[in-house]
């Protein structure tokens, strides 16, 4: 995640803090390597939202192109069920940066949850294909 919530207040990664997810509240640490994007982690191996991914740069980048109050808002529906939208307008559309693909049901539970939403897709990863 990009943001976790340090007294109450959401913030970037930085060396040696620790926070709280906005997800589930649960304790997280800063990882400010050299090798990924700085991030926050969960302390315990608990996964709040199963649809999370590593994070990479060009999703990051994506992420980073709207205001920080629209990035990694929670979103939570009627039964109970947790998710963090990479983007969500004012208005509530949700946006998602998908860079690899995933199973098509997937795809669809998505598109479930948030009622209104567009994917943006890494399309220079498909292979190309000449008919
Ligand atoms: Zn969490």
């Amino acid at each position: 995640m990009k943001f976790a919530l340090v007294d109450g207040i959401r913030q970037e990664a930085t060396t040696g803090i620790r926070g709280t997810c906005s997800g589930c509240g649960s304790p997280t640490l800063a990882k400010c390597g050299l090798k990924r994007l700085h991030h926050w982690a969960h302390v315990s191996t608990a996964v709040c939202d199963r649809w999370w991914e590593t994070e990479t740069e060009w999703h990051r980048a994506w992420k980073n192109l709207f205001p920080t109050e629209w990035q990694e808002v929670r979103h939570v529906s009627i039964e109970g069920e947790v998710h963090i939208a990479d983007v969500k307008t004012p208005s509530g559309t949700v946006i998602e940066f998908q860079y690899s693909a995933i199973p098509p049901q997937e795809r669809g539970s998505r598109e479930a949850f948030y009622d209104l939403m567009v994917w943006i897709v890494d399309g220079t990863r498909l292979p190309v294909v000449v008919p």
